[in-house]
């Protein structure tokens, strides 16, 4: 390929899909490219079986709404997050409207989102947790139990052979949703490509750099022949997962001085035994263990992938220096530079828990892991159950912290902009290229805007201050998308 495209995205996984949608329905014109590395698009973190696929909306994850020292709960973060899924749903129904996704329950299935806890204290915290989301209209339908006769209704596997004696509680929310990202991430760029733009898959960009005229230009090489190329972006969008960060290092941008991030794998166990399967419909979310990041909160999970129904349990945690399952050895150390050395040192220093942590999920034998799927399913047994790698999350590391967010890291003249960071990850992909069209392209938004408000109606408005536009968005979209409680 030679010559100039108006948008080059970096990587084919569901944050260039998302923002490669949202451009080629606004700017129709427009010639975008994709290149992806590897043979397929939608193969490192946005593929089925490297994600949990659960549509975070903050109804069951306790992380988005975690005590405070008093004890008091804050719903602010939990209607964030769950104002955002809206966006997605919303989004993902005009396009099956306009065609551009197929069937929905290709890639998004109803499946209740429940949280479980054990002991007088988490007990006492998800009662609160309850009491604090129940009135809020996003929330509706959400349910809370402490007997175990309606847990056993809500997710028999819970319940079936459990001691008696220490307290529980779950809560349970019937709107929630399983979504294939690989198979969305497939479907959008496969929409792409149909209307014209190029995407080309085993082709590695290795560089990128500035020109006079203000584009970018960069180069790649195929995986074919190894052949090396290079092409001029007037835009460009660095979707490239873990490796967001080597890329943006490379193009030499101000923005990304002081960056740095931390891989942290993970595993599943993983059934497709229909007797147990059949007995699960729901994604059941705890609390995290002392030190855990809070993406490795364990769940325990129904999936729907390619039509097939299964249950994974983890994620248990591992380590590898590699940015990507398909990365390089020498991830973790070629991104050290002067500007991010220090940060490092001190996230290593002052995260100790989480090494600890680590440390105990990387010595856990396939015994230990099904003990820790025991403290949810109590009759479950390891023949049962295979292990399975999960995607790579690269975590953020900036001044001195590590964070658990996504964060946008655009040049200040908004013609390059990459991703960095995993959760709460594809779910929210709409809202965080929203948040790039914002800042990368501020002298059309506003032209956009009608456009923008066509594919999601809410745009530009929140929903769960007003019970009734809620209502009218959750079932609207419910209905298209095949996700009725
Ligand atoms: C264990 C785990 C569980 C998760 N669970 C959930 C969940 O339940 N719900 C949720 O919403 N999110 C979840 N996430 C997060 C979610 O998977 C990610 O946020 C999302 O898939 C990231 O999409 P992406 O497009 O940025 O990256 P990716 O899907 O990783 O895509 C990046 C692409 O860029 C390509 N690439 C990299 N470098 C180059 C280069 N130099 N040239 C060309 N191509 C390149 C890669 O090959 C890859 O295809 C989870 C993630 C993990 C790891």
């Amino acid at each position: 390929m030679t010559g100039t495209v108006d948008v080059l995205l970096i990587g084919g996984g569901i944050m260039s899909a998302t923002l490669g949608t949202f451009l080629q329905q606004l700017q129709p014109d427009w010639k975008i490219a994709v290149f992806e590395r590897l043979g397929e698009v939608a193969e490192e973190s946005s593929n089925a079986w490297n994600n949990a696929g659960t549509g975070h909306a903050a109804l069951c994850e306790l992380n988005y709404m975690p005590a405070g020292p008093d004890g008091s709960v804050d719903p602010a973060k939990a209607i964030a997050i769950n104002e955002q899924f809206q966006q997605s749903r919303q989004f993902w129904t005009t396009l099956v409207e306009r065609g551009v996704l197929d069937e929905p329950k290709t890639f998004i299935n109803a499946t209740p989102h429940m949280t479980f806890v054990r002991g007088e204290k988490d007990v006492a915290y998800l009662k609160k947790r309850y009491e604090a989301l129940r009135t809020q209209p996003l929330f509706e339908g959400i349910e809370y139990s402490e007997d175990s006769r309606v847990i056993n209704q809500w997710a028999p596997l819970l319940m079936q052979k459990r001691r008696k004696g220490e307290p529980f509680a779950a809560t349970r929310v019937p709107s929630g949703t399983d979504v294939d990202f690989g198979a969305l991430t497939r479907q959008l760029i496969d929409k792409l490509k149909e209307n014209g733009a190029d995407v080309v898959t085993g082709r590695e960009v290795k560089n990128l750099r500035r020109q006079k005229d203000g584009t970018w230009q960069v180069s790649y090489r195929d995986a074919i022949g190894r052949t090396p190329g290079r092409v001029n972006a007037r835009f460009v969008f660095i979707g490239a997962g873990g490796w967001a960060i080597k890329l943006l290092q490379r193009s030499g941008i101000p923005e990304i001085k002081g960056y740095g991030v931390f891989p942290i794998g993970g595993q599943w166990l993983k059934t497709s035994d229909p007797a147990i399967v059949a007995q699960h419909k729901a994604k059941v979310y705890s609390q995290a263990s002392v030190g855990a990041p809070p993406m490795s909160v364990p769940h325990l999970d129904t999936r729907v992938v390619d039509g097939e129904s299964s249950l994974l349990f983890g994620p248990f945690a591992t380590f590898s220096p590699k940015f990507l399952k398909t990365g390089r050895w020498t991830d973790i150390v070629s991104q050290v530079r002067f500007s991010n050395i220090g940060s490092m040192l001190k996230v290593g220093a002052t995260n100790l828990d989480l090494v600890k942590y680590l440390v105990s999920e990387l010595v856990k034998t396939h015994a230990k892991k099904v003990e820790s799927l025991q403290a949810f399913m109590p009759t479950a047994n390891g023949d049962d159950w295979e292990l399975l790698d999960a995607g790579q999350r690269a975590q953020v590391m900036k001044g001195g912290k590590l964070q658990f967010g996504t964060e946008v890291v655009s040049g200040a003249d908004g013609t390059i902009a990459g991703l960095l960071g995993a959760s709460p990850g594809a779910s929210t992909a709409v809202s965080i290229m929203l948040g790039v069209l914002k800042s990368c392209f501020p002298d059309r938004i506003a032209g956009w805007e009608p456009a923008l408000t066509e594919l999601i109606p809410s745009y530009g408005t929140t929903l769960n201050p007003d019970a009734a536009t809620a209502e009218e968005s959750t079932r609207r979209t419910a209905a298209a998308l095949g996700i009725n409680a």
